[in-house]
Parts: structure tokens; C-alpha cells; sequence
């Protein structure tokens, strides 16, 4: 039998894998099948309100991820989870997870140098077209359709959960990460996307990052990657449309951005190891 850390989402009892099917089930003999789009979804009837992100907010998102912007970011990732993840000497299999994986832009990046046999990755989102993307340019996980208010893993069954485009909402996360597991969580920083937020918000003050972390978790490691990169204006509407402050843009803000050319702008961002407090 061969067990993994997959939790069955109609019974909560431990999900088995069938090998040849590469299909999963558990002893009530409910099934869990890979679908035509290349994802296993945990969605239980119509119950479940499904997400989508937009066509446009897709293609901001994956036009960003691949300018290069991030790359000081993965970077530090990359060293993070080589730590983490390292194959151990007694060979046991480790789990990562990242949540809410969107178009699996951070597994595709994250994972080469991390990869060895004992390595299991999974790869979870609760929007349906991101994991058809995920699917299309085949991210190196399986990859799960489900619902953040109920991951399909068993308490304690995963060695990295890794939130980075994400926030960290309810207990789920924690549940799943192992005693001794580890969450990675990316966060802005008080500085990220200075000049561009000046732009649309010019009474802005810098005020420092307030972490607001769950009472079960404790800091194990905290590191800030902050650079400043120059911005063109297509990625600089891009960053602003995946930003949280891009519902303030008004016409005239919105022309002074499309008008930017090279502009210097800080990125910043609080990269938190996270462990079970004690
Ligand atoms: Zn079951």
C-alpha cells in the first residue's frame, strides 16, 4: 500500500496511492482521479463556490513573473528550501506544498534545484483556470483543486508549506505542517513598490510591516530581500494591477504610470521561515 499525506475529502480518512492508475482511495473505497486538465479536484458536489482569476489578471500576473523582477526573490527561495527540503540520510519521502499555487509559476522556478527522488510535490489552488495553466506548462507537482477552507492533507503530513502570493488565512496551513515542519511565508515590506504606490497615493508615509502572524506559529528565521530595479511602464501597470492598492488608480494617475520609462522602484519583501510554537 502506499501511503501518502493525503487526506480523502469525502471521509478525512488517509488517501492511498493506486500506482498504475496514479489515481488515489481510501479504505471507504472513495476514489480521487486525475481529470482530463491535469488536476485532481477535492471540490465535493456544487457546493463549493469555484474561483477564477481573469484572463487579464492571468496575464499581468504570468507577464510579471517572467520579466525577471522576482528573480532576487526566487533566489533567496531557492536557498530557503534547499535547507528545508535537503535529502535527509534516512531517505525518508518529504512533502512540500505551496498554496494556492495559482499558474505554478514558483514550483516551475523552485523546484530543479531542489528535486530528488525522496521529493514530493504538491501544488494546490482553489482557482480552477490557474491549475489548467499549471497543467499547460507543465509544473513538475500534482496538482490539487481545492477549497482553502479545507486542504485535502492530513493533520501533520507535510514538511514545507510555502504561502508565497498568498495570505495566510485560517488554520488550514498549520493544520497540514508537520511538528517539526516548516512555512515559508513571503510578505511585502514597508518599502515594497515605493515610487509606484507614491504615484497613485501621493500623502503616502511609510509605516513598518506589521506581521499579524497566528498564536500557533513562531518565527524561526527572518530575512528581507530589498532591491530597487528599474520598472518600464507595462510592468509597472502590471505590478499595480496585481498590487492591493490598484483599485485607488484613477485616469489621471493611470497616464503618468503608462508614461513611466525605466523608472527606479523598490521592491521589498519579507521572506519569514515559520515553525509551530512551542
Ligand atoms: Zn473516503
Amino acid at each position: 500500500m502506499n501511503t501518502t499525506p493525503l487526506a480523502c475529502p469525502f471521509c478525512q480518512l488517509p488517501l492511498h496511492l493506486h500506482a498504475s492508475s496514479q489515481g488515489f482511495y481510501c479504505d471507504e473505497k472513495h476514489r480521487l482521479d486525475k481529470n482530463t486538465q491535469g488536476f485532481y479536484s477535492c471540490l465535493l458536489g456544487s457546493k463549493h463556490k469555484l474561483q477564477t482569476l481573469s484572463r487579464q489578471q492571468m496575464r499581468a500576473k504570468q507577464f510579471l513573473l517572467s520579466s525577471g523582477l522576482y528573480a532576487p526573490l526566487t533566489a533567496k527561495l531557492t536557498e530557503l528550501l534547499q535547507t528545508l527540503l535537503s535529502n535527509n540520510a534516512d531517505s525518508t519521502p518529504k512533502h512540500w506544498l505551496d498554496y494556492q499555487c495559482g499558474d505554478g509559476f514558483f514550483i516551475r522556478q523552485l523546484h530543479e534545484p531542489l528535486a530528488h527522488e525522496q521529493l514530493h510535490t504538491w501544488g494546490v489552488s482553489d482557482a480552477e483556470n490557474a491549475l489548467f495553466a499549471a497543467n499547460k506548462f507543465h509544473t513538475p507537482a500534482t496538482l490539487l483543486l481545492s477549497s482553502t477552507k479545507r486542504l485535502p492533507f492530513n493533520d501533520n503530513s507535510v514538511d514545507v508549506v510555502t504561502v508565497l502570493d498568498s495570505q495566510l488565512k485560517g488554520q488550514e496551513c498549520q493544520r497540514v505542517l508537520k511538528q517539526d515542519g516548516r512555512l515559508v511565508l513571503v510578505l511585502p515590506n514597508s518599502r515594497h513598490l515605493w515610487q509606484l504606490r507614491k504615484i497613485i497615493q501621493p500623502d503616502l508615509v511609510e509605516k513598518p510591516l506589521a506581521l499579524n502572524l497566528p498564536k500557533t506559529l513562531t518565527i524561526a528565521t527572518q530575512t528581507q530581500v530589498a532591491l530597487t530595479q528599474a520598472v518600464t511602464a507595462q510592468q509597472g501597470e502590471a505590478l499595480i494591477a496585481q498590487s492591493n492598492f490598484g483599485w485607488r488608480t484613477n485616469k489621471s494617475t493611470a497616464r503618468t504610470v503608462a508614461n513611466i520609462s525605466d523608472m527606479e522602484v523598490d521592491f521589498d519583501w519579507c521572506v519569514l521561515v515559520l515553525k509551530r510554537a512551542e
